[in-house]
């Protein structure tokens, strides 16, 4: 599940029990969080670039997908729709935060991360937890016939998916997290869509176009848990 803190992050319940990592979603009232936390962070661009964090933080060139294992280091992505996803290795403490919009989506972004992580800190999928905040929903994402086409391999059953319609962001990252190794029961997916559920809390571009914000999703490895292991 995902819910609403007091300190307004949505966090993941799955997540929560980690006692090595910080993590949460941010909202509108967050805006400045990432300005004024040192944060390694990407110049999105809507492609499955992924990059590895050590101590760094600002600007890390262009991606869409962050990680790192290293204690003490927040990384962090922005959304207005788009699909914020946190990934979690709870045998190796290795964390990525991911930007999904359909380009990532469907191109793969979330696979591409935890390939990365298998390579580095040998991510097990069986163990991973994967949890999928506050995006557009299918209620307000309607797009025309040239994307729709482009989910249809993770909708087989669908009919439609070669005229202008609605797709499900979350569904079709779901169902890659399935497709990857990763337990039904390990995945918490946010129930608010950006567009229409709460525009005092959520932005979206979709929305409000050039006048949107964006919402930061951050992660950390705490430093505790350097003494921890040691
Ligand atoms: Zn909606």
């Amino acid at each position: 599940m995902i819910y609403r803190a007091p300190d307004q992050f949505y966090r993941s319940t799955l997540l929560d029990p980690l006692r090595w990592l910080d993590h949460g979603f941010g909202t509108r009232i967050h805006n400045d969080w990432i300005a004024n936390q040192p944060t390694a962070k990407l110049k999105q661009i809507h492609s499955t670039v992924v990059k590895r964090v050590e101590a760094e933080t600002g600007f890390l060139g262009e991606g869409d997908a962050l990680y790192t294992a290293h204690p003490d280091t927040w990384i962090g992505i922005r959304t207005a729709d788009c699909v914020p996803l946190i990934l979690a290795d709870p045998d190796h403490h290795a964390v990525a935060v991911i930007h999904a919009g359909w380009r990532g989506a469907v191109d793969g972004i979330l696979s591409a991360t935890l390939n990365k992580m298998r390579a580095d800190f040998a991510t097990n999928p069986t163990s991973a937890i994967l949890a999928i905040g506050p995006a557009i929903a299918y209620c307000c994402f309607e797009v025309g016939p040239e994307v729709a086409a482009r989910f249809q391999p993770w909708f087989p059953e669908r009919t439609d998916l070669h005229q202008k319609t609605a797709v499900d962001l979350h569904e079709t990252l779901t169902r890659q997290a399935h497709h990857l190794g990763i337990p039904a029961h390990q995945i918490s997916k946010s129930p608010d869509c950006t567009r229409c559920s709460d525009p005092a809390t959520f932005h979206s571009y979709r929305r409000d176009r050039d006048q949107s914000g964006r919402m930061v999703t951050a992660a950390r490895i705490k430093r505790s848990d350097v003494a921890g292991r040691s």
